[in-house]
């Protein structure tokens, strides 16, 4: 967990070099560009760790125009990706229309998976 931090800032101090020739010209020193980098890289770390472990995620796909993977209709299309305890991240994407899609989480949500819906 701790060396995933360092890692990460690491990785956020590879674009010093690139960050501190944009901001000598406006007389920042490499030293606090070395702090602002540490300090965005620590924010981000825990922002993304938030948004990736929260209960409340659920991830969407949509598709303007398509077949319906179920009932071959052809209108707007949705894909349920992510949602606590569904992770369709790495599997063959499915989309399903409006009513095929609420069948879906109505069967999923009887399962026991917590699905809000989609928003928009
Ligand atoms: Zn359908």
């Amino acid at each position: 967990m701790i060396k995933r931090f360092i890692l990460y800032l690491i990785r956020w101090q590879l674009s010093t070099p690139i960050l501190w020739l944009v901001v000598r010209n406006l007389g920042v020193g490499i030293g606090s560009t070395v702090i602002a980098n540490l300090v965005g890289g620590s924010i981000f770390f825990w922002v993304d760790k938030f948004i990736f472990t929260s209960k409340a995620v659920e991830m969407w796909h949509f598709q303007e125009k398509g077949r319906c993977d179920d009932c071959g209709k052809e209108t707007s299309l949705w894909r349920l990706v992510l949602a606590p305890n569904y992770d369709k991240r790495q599997s063959e994407p499915k989309f399903f229309c409006m009513e095929c899609s609420k069948r879906r989480t109505d069967e999923l949500r009887s399962r026991g998976i917590t699905i809000r819906g989609k928003s928009k």
